[in-house]
């Protein structure tokens, strides 16, 4: 487990790793371009400097659009969409954690609906979307206080289903709520996290015509809500590969 552990963390950090770079070209890049605008508004310049000004501008600029399709492309790889059973994918996902879980004194409370319909979905996505808000709950714990309840709870609702991660960690003010799922906003130290996940997570899940948002009290916890819509249409089901298997109750 240790191994599965350590694999999916690496993983993460892969998916990750292009977005990474592409933040710290980004922020010396703000400069070049901030500063060239800057000085092409002076109207005491040379003709020939600014022309040169220009050029700096438009290069950087450049650069920019560049890095934003290499963000966009890091994050959409066509979804591959199937049948997927979200209690199956949660325990999966969870397995993952397991051993980082329990040596993080971190308890894992179950409250599955056993009647959770199939949702059309890439299996994939949906897992990358479940580990971020796991590993985010675990680390918001940990720091917090070296132990903690981690709750996942799946509903079916009228038409979709939800899923909630709720944690007792440190929660968070307002300010940051309201940033969170903005790319490369962070709270973690450099190195330690890239403020991409969530953008990402938000990225995938409404990719899948769902919803994402937070809720949190300072010094209570956060729960993350998802909401993903049951396929019921015939067009959803043309996706769905034909090797799937019905879901299995919990
Ligand atoms: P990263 O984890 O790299 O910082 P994310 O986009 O996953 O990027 O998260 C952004 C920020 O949201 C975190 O830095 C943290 O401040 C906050 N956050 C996310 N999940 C939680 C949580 N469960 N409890 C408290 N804060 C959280």
């Amino acid at each position: 487990l240790r191994n599965k552990a350590e694999m999916s963390s690496r993983l993460a950090a892969v998916g990750e790793m292009a977005a990474g770079i592409a933040h710290e070209i980004n922020n010396p890049l703000t400069g070049v371009i901030g500063f060239s605008e800057l000085l092409l508004e002076r109207e005491d310049l040379p003709d020939d400097i600014k022309a040169n000004l220009k050029i700096i501008n438009d290069g950087s600029q450049r650069a920019k659009e560049i890095i934003k399709r290499m963000l966009t492309f890091a994050r959409q790889t066509t979804p591959q969409m199937s049948r997927v059973n979200i209690t199956e994918l949660i325990n999966h996902t969870l397995e993952l954690r397991n051993y980082v879980l329990a040596t993080a004194n971190i308890k894992i409370v179950k409250d599955y609906d056993a009647t959770l319909p199939w949702v059309v979905a890439d299996p994939g996505q949906l897992q990358q979307v479940f580990l971020n808000l796991i590993v985010n709950a675990e680390y918001a714990m940990k720091k917090a206080h070296d132990k903690g309840i981690l709750t996942i709870k799946t509903e079916k609702l009228d038409g979709y289903v939800r899923i909630s991660v709720k944690d007792d960690g440190p929660g968070m003010p307002e300010g940051i709520r309201k940033k969170l799922f903005q790319p490369f906003f962070t709270t973690k130290e450099p190195g330690e996290g890239t403020g991409l996940g969530l953008s990402l997570s938000l990225g995938i899940i409404q990719e899948h015509t769902g919803t994402i948002r937070a809720e949190s009290e300072e010094g209570k916890g956060t729960t993350f809500i998802i909401e993903l819509p049951i396929a019921s249409d015939t067009d959803k089901i043309a996706e769905i590969t034909p090797e799937a298997e019905p879901p299995r109750s919990v």
